[in-house]
């Protein structure tokens, strides 16, 4: 690929010209008619100057310059990195929804609170809960909102002295994170030899100070939690509520519902499973799910409907208020409705039983391979362990990133953190038997290599637009913004 690595600041020359405004003379279209004439510049901004084709370059070859699910293979474990079908896009741009404005009257928009109505009800039928809201813009927020609901249920009893939450070994970053945030302890719960909560242990923990145990179900290595139901027993009868991280919600749809698990609260990922656009940060969106007994605490205002039509209800007294400006990210929630409605119920329990399969198909094949450390067989992900790699000096890392060289995303690396070197596998139900084989290929020539040289391995990348990048400096002292 020839790059050039010039930023738009650098590109164009003085006076050269991409747009053609509308005609002075055409009424309001004139400037100082459109702007407030306080809000219009004395100085003009300091921008570049191009013409159309660098802008259009510009913006294509940055467009190539990350892998996407449109140009890759993307197993990226936990991250549900599916296709994300382009009719959710059509139906994004309907016009009717692309220039509604949040402060229009409500009687105006009343076909965008029919679908945010219809999303609510079918989220809460596929996870056997009660009511949903739409508002929080991501996985972790959800999770902020749902721990919010939890201790605003609590409070609101008089059960104040609850200040701790469980998170299994195995649990993403996020939950306890999010536990602490909501002013919570955190305590850890181990997993057990076969990779699940142990409920000997949990047993102990229990007592009146556990406000919520957090889970996922199947969990981070994607086995299913069998006790499950023995779980959610021994927390209600704690008085503990039972929260779910609905992040592996593609491996169960149509399947099993968190809800008759006896789970009280849980947030999707509609980025993930529904198959909207994410990575990069967003937008997302987070809903969150709950069951009739903390639907007094839901954040306003919730989407609701009347005989003749639908409304934002902002009358929720025990409301633990607004998480988020306006409704939610809107334009994540219409994709994944269209989701929705294109696959049907058929189609969403066949999405999950595919995820099952392609991933136990690549499991089967990748554990003549590497290690698997828990599980006989997987639902929709598996964890693999990288450890072999060490006898030719080499680390999980060099591996995920020779796969790049190929034009395969790595899988998730070094989570989750009982497992050593780990790799966690996501194929996704989007993927064809060919991929999946052709990723083995990879794997196998990529380990044949690891024998034969080694040292070029640790080397690896050698043909991404960026080779090994010092990600703690990335994390700890960010700075995009552009200096001449
Ligand atoms: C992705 C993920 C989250 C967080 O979701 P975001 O939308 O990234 O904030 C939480 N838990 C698990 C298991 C996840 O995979």
């Amino acid at each position: 690929m020839r790059r050039d690595n010039k930023l738009i600041f650098e590109k164009g020359a003085k006076g050269r010209i991409g747009y053609t405004f509308p005609d002075e003379n055409i009424p309001n279209y004139r400037i100082e008619e459109m702007i407030p004439q306080e809000q219009i510049r004395e100085i003009p901004p300091e921008l570049p100057e191009c013409n159309e084709v660098e802008v259009v370059r510009h913006f294509t070859n940055l467009s190539k310059l990350n892998h996407s699910i449109d140009n890759g293979f993307y197993p990226l474990g936990s991250c549900t990195m599916k296709y994300n079908p382009k009719i959710n896009e059509t139906v994004a741009m309907i016009s009717g929804f692309v220039n509604l404005h949040p402060y229009q009257p409500e009687s105006t928009f009343q076909g965008a609170l029919e679908l945010m109505y219809f999303l609510q009800q079918a989220l809460a039928e596929i996870s056997g809960m009660d009511e949903v809201t739409l508002q929080p813009a991501a996985g972790a927020h959800g999770e902020l909102t749902g721990m919010s609901l939890i201790r605003a249920y609590h409070d609101d009893r008089g059960d104040i002295k609850r200040n701790t939450v469980i998170v299994p070994d195995s649990a993403h970053g996020t939950n306890p994170a999010t536990a602490a945030m909501c002013g919570y302890k955190v305590k850890e719960v181990e997993s057990n030899e076969n990779g699940r909560v142990n409920l000997k242990v949990l047993k102990k923990m229990l007592n009146n100070d556990i406000a919520a145990i957090m889970l996922t179900n199947p969990n981070t290595l994607g086995l299913f939690e069998d006790d499950i139901l023995e779980i959610q027993k021994l927390a209600h009868e704690n008085g503990t509520l039972l929260y779910y991280d609905g992040a592996n919600m593609n491996a169960i749809m149509g399947k099993i519902r968190p809800g008759d698990m006896g789970f009280d609260v849980l947030h999707y990922n509609l980025h993930k499973t529904f198959s909207t656009p994410h990575g990069m940060g967003g937008p997302g969106s987070g809903a969150v799910g709950v069951k009739s007994k903390l639907a007094p605490y839901l954040p306003v205002p919730h989407v609701k409907k009347d005989e003749e039509r639908f409304y934002l209800d902002y009358d929720i007294p025990k409301s633990i208020g607004k998480i988020r400006g306006y409704y939610g990210n809107f334009n994540v929630l219409i994709r994944a409705a269209a989701y929705i409605l294109t696959m049907g119920a058929d189609g969403l329990r066949s999405a999950s039983e595919i995820a099952v399969l392609n991933a136990n198909y690549l499991r089967n094949k990748i554990i003549k391979r590497f290690k698997i450390p828990f599980g006989k067989q997987c639902m929709h992900e598996f964890v693999a362990d990288g450890s072999l790699l060490k006898k030719y000096g080499l680390k999980t890392l060099d591996f995920a990133k020779a796969l790049l060289d190929y034009g395969i995303h790595p899988p998730t690396v070094y989570f989750p953190l009982i497992v050593h070197e780990a790799m966690m596998i996501e194929p996704t139900e989007t993927e064809s038997k060919e991929t999946l084989d052709h990723f083995v290929e990879i794997v196998d020539k990529i380990l044949e290599q690891a024998q034969s040289d080694p040292d070029k391995l640790k080397e690896v990348p050698y043909t991404t637009p960026v080779r090994r990048l010092d990600e703690l400096k990335a994390n700890k002292d960010l700075n995009v913004r552009y200096q001449k």
